[in-house]
């Protein structure tokens, strides 16, 4: 029956091919008495074995097939199989209580799996999900069950499934399997992290994709707007080809540029870089040839938990991105919370305007213990790469003096206690409060670097609550007011020798790149997926004529005369 379900947009690109139900084994776990416990722990141990070879040839086929990184889940896995503390707590089932190999291991691991689950730290967390997945493939072993192999698939697929382990994934061979679609899941579940390096389109969390398609039917994956289309009309294959088609060719242009540096074609240079939430969201920087981290919005580190992160776990994640990113600028923004981002357990009064409230470095200004600990663990990891500090909402020059002076000192107590901190870290502000912009040029005698946060300026500038789709037609970035802020901005850290970036959407935006670039924008950060299709953009674009351009769009009257321009000179009309 012909559908459309929507989902997440987990790896980009179309698949059309017919539907392969990959289903979850029914693992039927029943207690039984054993009289001879050296038998059993002898089946146990022989299931272990065969166990180790699967992950050993699959380890080896995604070093090959997938790089050493995405190998390590398997190395993770054979090391759950050999801890001798799950090893010892099963066998000590079967001696002790008499129960059966698969009875006593569903037991131990499932002990295992709760404990890890419970802490309080992302990589526990994972470990968690590995030993689910190894578990089930010993107990498939000691059952006698023969899970279907996703690697013996050898026509055009597409693999619909509940989710889909790593060890699933990894077996996925992009010659065949197409694209895949799962009931459960978001963009940053290992699947979907899989799917993005295998460039297999996919679309996670349509909740129901396993119950309204069967083995065989002919479907569509739009890995681009996260839409399932099951059973199409002649009329959705004819369209989706098209899009498939498009998006194919396009990327093989983008990926020329992997590479490349983001040069105009009047051979300036401009930094592409990304803004991400997590350390995991490197890969996707990775990959897509960013030039730094433009914005590491730290907050995540604080949130769906029930306590502030500790020194120690933020450092941990703070020198990961650092260490990946191998020299290359990263800019970390120190807590911005408030606003539309609560953390429950600080338990802080509710504002009737939180975006004008206690938010970002007030609170930190406030909240001291909270800043330093930050503070601490950013000087820490300055000590492993090109760590840049970033104070987001700064209003003031007291605020932002009064931040350097706490990162002073904390730094002072540092060296004092002879830890290591890099002595070049430059330290900037976000710019996204109009009388910061205003009065650019006084800051940038005390800054190092600026970044425009065109999400907030443009909110505060035009008066419109960002969360308010009401006043969303208030949200326009090509607003002679903004530009000419962005101006200000721009131009006053040249003047001090400083460089001016943008991580607001802004940044990524098409109608927005040339006139950016024509005001002399030195660094544009935006989400990972945005940088290829950017450079290309900007391959094509001569900074020298675009800088009369900007200054003439600056004197126009409204936005949309501003978008009409651009699109008639440098986006075919
Ligand atoms: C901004 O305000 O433009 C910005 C990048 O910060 P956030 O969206 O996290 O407020
Ligand atoms: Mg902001």
């Amino acid at each position: 029956m012909q559908q459309k379900l929507s989902g997440i947009a987990a790896s980009a690109g179309v698949a059309i091919a017919k539907a392969f139900v990959h289903e979850e084994p029914d693992f039927n776990i029943e207690l039984r008495n054993v009289e001879n416990a050296d038998q059993e722990i002898q089946l146990f141990l022989d299931a272990l074995a065969t166990s180790q070879e699967e992950l050993r040839v699959i380890r080896d086929k995604a070093e090959t097939e997938l790089g050493a990184d995405k190998a390590e889940i398997f190395s993770a896995h054979l090391l759950v199989l050999n801890d001798p503390e799950l090893i010892d707590a099963v066998k000590e089932k079967i001696n002790q209580d008499k129960q059966n190999a698969e009875y006593a291991l569903n037991e131990v691991a499932t002990m295992f799996i709760s404990m890890f689950e419970n802490m309080d730290n992302e990589y526990m967390k994972e470990r968690a999900a590995d030993i689910r997945d190894v578990t089930k493939r010993v107990l498939g072993h000691l059952l006698g069950i023969k899970a279907q192999s996703l690697a013996t698939i050898s026509e055009e697929t597409i693999v619909i499934a509940e989710d889909l382990t790593p060890s699933d994934t990894a077996q996925l061979n992009p010659v065949f399997i197409k694209g895949f679609a799962t009931d459960i899941g978001g963009r940053t579940s290992h699947s979907a992290i899989m799917s993005r390096s295998l460039e297999i389109p996919a679309v996670v969390g349509t909740k129901e994709v396993t119950k309204q398609v069967e083995t065989g039917t002919l479907m569509i994956v739009d890995g681009l707007d996260g839409d399932v289309i099951i059973d199409p009309s002649a009329e959705q294959l004819a369209h989706y080809q098209t899009k498939k088609e498009k998006f194919e060719r396009q990327k093989e242009e983008w990926a020329k540029l992997v590479n490349e540096p983001t040069t105009t074609k009047d051979g300036k240079h401009v930094e592409l870089a990304a803004n991400i939430g997590t350390p995991k969201d490197v890969d996707g920087v990775l990959n897509n040839g960013a030039e730094g981290v433009g914005l590491y919005r730290t907050e995540f580190l604080y949130m769906g938990r029930d306590r502030l992160p500790s020194e120690e776990e933020q450092f941990e994640a703070y020198k990961e991105v650092v260490e990946r990113m191998d020299g290359k600028p990263v800019v970390i923004r120190t807590l911005d919370i408030g606003g539309d981002k609560e953390l429950p357990y600080l338990d802080l009064p509710k504002e009737l305007n939180p975006f004008l409230g206690f938010r970002a470095v007030r609170l930190c200004l406030e909240e001291q213990t909270i800043f330093r600990t930050q503070l601490r663990a950013l000087l820490r990891a300055s000590a492993y790469g090109n760590l840049k500090i970033m104070f987001p909402m700064i209003a003031t020059l007291e605020e932002l003096r009064q931040a350097k002076a706490l990162l002073q000192e904390e730094k002072a107590q540092l060296q004092k206690e002879g830890t290591k901190v890099s002595d070049s870290m430059e330290v900037g502000i976000m710019v996204e409060i109009p009388s910061t912009a205003i009065a650019a040029d006084l800051f940038a005698k005390e800054v190092d670097f600026f970044s425009i946060g065109t999400n907030d300026l443009i909110q505060y500038t035009m008066a419109a609550d960002r969360m308010n789709e009401r006043v969303s037609y208030l949200y326009q970035p090509y607003h002679p007011a903004i530009l000419r802020l962005v101006k200000m901005v721009i131009d006053a850290a040249h003047k001090h020798g400083k460089w001016a970036g943008m991580c607001g959407e802004m940044a990524g935006d098409e109608i927005a790149i040339p006139l950016l670039l024509g005001l002399g924008l030195d660094e544009f950060s935006m989400s990972a997926t945005s940088i290829l299709p950017s450079r290309s953009q900007i391959h094509n674009l001569s900074k020298e004529e675009l800088s009369s351009f900007a200054l003439e769009m600056l004197q126009l009257s409204t936005a949309d005369e501003v978008e009409q321009k651009v699109r008639e000179h440098f986006l075919n009309g």
